[in-house]
């Protein structure tokens, strides 16, 4: 018999190009660093990087260490900027992997400038500034100090200065995005009055990127956007309202399985744990072989559909940890492994992350970097 996934995700090559030629259009002349951090958003690093190596990408932007890693391992051979932290114990490994750091710290500035002069290698770095997200960041009361202790060393380069805003996706209202964009352009004007050129400025993550030129900069540092999703719906919709045309964005995952059993249930008979389901009339059910710790959230359970042969089906029960059970009673046909979808097209039938986010009351992002990274990942 033919070897196939039981359960696996597509990673739509296509659409992946397509969003990657839009964000060119919007990122005009200027850098782009893919944000490929939690396994490329979910779609898996090694797949991502793949198809990033095709593209004209100057940088990826990762969280940690671990991820820079594997990005170097799997051939990654363009910048990569780490937006996370490297422990102070790790940071030789900056110069092996010649990575771009963020910093934000004294003693990462002090230990890494000592390091270079031990080395006799040049380090790029960019110093993160406060800008009121209050995340990481230096503060505006510390960025004299800072500067000053960056110059003291001869191979520490300021390459870039950045910042992250705290509210562009969450409201329609951009006053304290523009609040924050006036406080970059000050302290990294003090920067420079300090005596440092860092090249790149760089502070649009998607949402801005796709809605204020003033924040573009030198360099882009867009993620969710790549994967074909929109930061939020109130993104989109200042996108819209501001003129923006429809369609810019392709989902670039589809999540799929296979049905492991068919069974019949009579009717009042309760499913799963917890007995949170009842059927009311005679009911067929399909067994699934994905759960929770496969990152199909638990709070999905008698919530979401899957996609069986183009139709919805209702979850009935609680998703357990391995398993769901889904109602196929109205859907003729349904066989033992027939594909499931969870997450993407069916037919005329569409199951977004979006969708599954409202159900389980969080954000696209929370779905799709959180399904496990035990699944296979097949381009497509
Ligand atoms: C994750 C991340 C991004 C990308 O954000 P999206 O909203 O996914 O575009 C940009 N910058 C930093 C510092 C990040 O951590």
């Amino acid at each position: 018999m033919k070897k196939q996934n039981l359960t696996w995700l597509e990673i739509d090559s296509k659409a992946f190009s397509q969003n990657i030629k839009t964000i060119r259009k919007l990122a005009g002349k200027r850098l782009i660093a893919v944000a490929v951090k939690a396994n490329g958003y979910g779609h898996g690093l090694q797949e991502i990087i793949t198809l990033l190596k095709k593209e004209r990408i100057e940088y990826i932007a990762v969280h940690s260490l671990e991820e820079a890693t594997r990005a170097r391992q799997l051939g990654w051979g363009n910048s990569i900027l780490v937006v996370g932290y490297i422990q102070l114990c790790d940071l030789e490994q900056v110069f092996r992997l010649n990575l771009d750091l963020t910093i934000y710290n004294s003693e990462t500035v002090g230990s890494l400038g000592k390091l270079s002069d031990k080395l006799g290698r040049m380090v790029n770095i960019h110093l993160k500034i406060e800008t009121g997200t209050n995340r990481q960041g230096v503060e505006a009361g510390k960025l004299k100090k800072i500067v000053s202790l960056i110059k003291k060393y001869r191979d520490l380069h300021l390459k870039g200065v950045s910042t992250h805003f705290a509210n562009i996706e969450d409201t329609t209202d951009h006053s304290y995005a523009n609040y924050q964009l006036g406080e970059f352009n000050r302290l990294a004007g003090q920067i420079e009055k300090l005596g440092l050129k860092p090249e790149l400025r760089h502070t649009a993550s998607s949402a801005a990127l796709l809605l204020f030129e003033d924040t573009k900069f030198d360099l882009v540092r867009p993620g969710i956007a790549v994967y074909g999703l929109w930061p939020s719906k109130e993104t989109y919709l200042s996108y819209r309202l501001a003129g923006g045309s429809n369609g810019i964005l392709k989902p670039v995952l589809a999540w799929k399985t296979r049905v492991i059993q068919v069974k019949d249930v009579p009717a009042d008979a309760f499913i799963g744990y917890g007995c949170t389901y009842r059927t009311s009339a005679k009911t067929k059910l399909a067994i699934l072989p994905v759960g929770y710790s496969d990152g199909y959230d638990r709070s999905l359970s008698n919530l979401a559909h899957v996609l069986i042969k183009g139709k919805r089906a209702p979850i009935r029960g609680r998703i357990c940890m391995n398993l769901m059970m889904a109602d196929i009673t109205d859907i003729p046909g349904v066989k033992l492994e027939d594909e499931v979808t969870l997450l993407g097209k069916d037919g005329k039938e569409n199951l977004t992350a979006d969708q599954m986010a409202a159900w389980a009351q969080t954000v696209n992002y929370e779905i799709i970097s959180r399904i496990s990274d035990l699944i296979p990942r097949r381009i497509v």
